[in-house]
């Protein structure tokens, strides 16, 4: 099995080889990058933000069209939200395959930090890893360090570790290959 990430062309550049060996090896998968043709639908002016699930609509219209059999994440740099909470940093669809993690509130600016590509590919490899972890039917776990705990906060994020706690990793390594 082999994960599909669309790279958007406002998500930071210079990233996507280091982030595609580091998610890789905390998945155990291929991971392919290219860069993302579809529209980042959804952007609602009076939040500036959009919506994660309208845009998953269009992702998942664009999977389904091109016959993409593998789980496709979408990185974009837009803030993001979804109905009911203020923001989320990524969201995942898992019956139809498709996620997306927006680098926005990933990056130490918008914390007013000074930039920090290691701390930033860090988040992303982590978020990204939890949101593909959903696409492989993986739920949200109490144990604060796996990748699937549900971060609410930065500091949730990176309190957590690049790895799944044991009972995270069977259930990923048996859902890997269905
Ligand atoms: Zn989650
Ligand atoms: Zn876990």
């Amino acid at each position: 099995m082999e994960i599909l990430v669309l790279w958007d062309h406002s998500a930071p550049q210079g990233l996507q080889l280091p982030f595609t060996r580091a998610l890789s090896g905390v998945l155990g998968l291929e991971v392919r990058v290219v860069d993302n043709s579809i529209p980042v639908n959804g952007y609602v002016g009076a939040r500036r933000q959009v919506d994660a699930g309208q845009t998953l609509d269009s992702l998942d219209i664009y999977r389904h069209r091109s016959g993409i059999s593998s789980p496709v994440l979408l990185v974009v740099s837009r803030d993001l939200f979804c109905k009911g909470q203020e923001f989320v940093f990524g969201l995942a669809r898992p019956d139809v395959g498709v996620a997306i993690l927006s680098t926005f509130r990933l990056e130490n600016e918008y914390y007013g930090l000074p930039h920090d590509d290691d701390a930033l590919l860090d988040r992303m490899v982590k978020e990204a890893a939890h949101e593909i972890g959903h696409l492989v039917s993986l739920h949200h776990c109490l144990e604060e360090e796996c990748i699937m705990h549900n971060p609410l906060t930065l500091e949730d994020l990176d309190r957590k570790r690049r790895h799944f706690c044991s009972l995270c990793e069977e259930k990923l390594n048996s859902g890997k290959f269905r």
